[in-house]
């Protein structure tokens, strides 16, 4: 039996291009793993079967559209086992439909967990192509710490950074779709008037500001540096999130985003007391379902 511990990420720059005819768009994306996170436990089975606890379990598919479950399959099929025999049991902490990568998280711990049950040693390199297949915030899950993602945001590279950052995510009631807010995002760009298309919009650029505030661990200026490209369109779908966001910011918190596509919002804290008056504010605001406080960077998928 191995069980294997996966961050969730934050989105702390996502710069969105224009829709490319691929039906993607390019993305200057800083992904950063926090402690809050999933455990992926894989015990020997027959088939490919699947169990999830944890408060949002019941919204989990239990089938074989489960990342954890196709990461299993893709894994098998790579090395030729026609077969496969798992049973994967998901302890489930990140917000499901939350804009954390909750389900690519669980792809990467799955790709983690098979590969030791099977005894397969895939090398590292290779688990990475596979998790790219898998889905485009699957190989950071892997990786972990803080990274730039280009492309589709499966094209990483690790990025240098200093000391440990305070967060708080409020986890909001119900998710929301990340294609449709991919949607909105290109809606509301064409009636402001700018264009959708990757002619009209520039490709993004991380920003400077940004990556110095991470490589000198400067939280104040990272908090100010804080941008996501998708959060009017989270805003505009899900308009609660503003009095999310406020309520935050009000208790305190240095700067605040909503998480990738939404709808989970989080806050940088200056400490660790900080980010549990921003937890516990955020709680008795009535403007979320629960708040919690945590920290990164830490590591990607890895065996405990
Ligand atoms: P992202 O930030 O990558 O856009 P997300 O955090 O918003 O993703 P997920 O929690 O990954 O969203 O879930 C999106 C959908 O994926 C869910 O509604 C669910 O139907 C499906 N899904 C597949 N596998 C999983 C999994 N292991 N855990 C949660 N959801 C999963």
């Amino acid at each position: 039996m191995i069980t294997v511990r996966v961050p969730a990420k934050v989105n702390v720059q996502l710069g969105v291009g224009g829709l490319r005819a691929d039906g993607f768009h390019d993305l200057a994306n800083v992904f950063f793993a926090v402690a809050l996170g999933d455990e992926v436990t894989a015990s020997a089975g027959e088939g490919v079967t699947l169990t999830c606890s944890g408060p949002d379990a019941a919204v989990v598919p239990l089938d074989d559209s489960n990342l954890a479950a196709r990461a299993a399959r893709l894994l098998a099929a790579h090395h030729g086992i026609a077969d496969p025999g798992v049973h994967l049991h998901i302890d489930k902490a990140i917000p499901v439909a939350g804009g954390m990568a909750g389900g690519s998280a669980d792809g990467a711990a799955a790709l983690v967990a098979c590969d030791a049950l099977w005894q397969l040693d895939t090398p590292h390199e290779t688990l990475l192509e596979l998790a790219a297949e898998l889905g485009s915030d699957v190989p950071f899950a892997l990786v972990g710490g803080v990274a730039l993602g280009r492309g589709r945001g499966e094209i990483l590279e690790p990025l240098p950074v200093e000391g440990t950052f305070h967060w708080v995510f409020a986890v909001a009631d119900g998710g929301l779709s990340t294609p449709a807010v991919f949607r909105e995002c290109d809606r509301l760009r064409e009636e402001a008037g700018t264009g959708s298309g990757d002619t009209d919009v520039a490709t993004p650029d991380p920003d400077p500001a940004l990556l110095a505030a991470l490589a000198e661990g400067d939280a104040v200026a990272l908090a100010a540096a804080l941008a996501n490209d998708l959060q009017p369109a989270a805003v505009s779908l899900r308009p609660s999130l503003a009095a999310t966001l406020r309520a935050g910011t009000e208790a305190g918190a240095l700067g605040a985003l909503v998480s990738g596509s939404g709808p989970t919002c989080a806050f940088l804290a200056k400490d660790a007391d900080a980010a549990a008056a921003v937890a516990r504010a955020l709680r008795a605001s009535g403007t979320c379902r629960t708040a919690h406080a945590t920290y990164g960077p830490v590591p990607g998928a890895a065996a405990v």
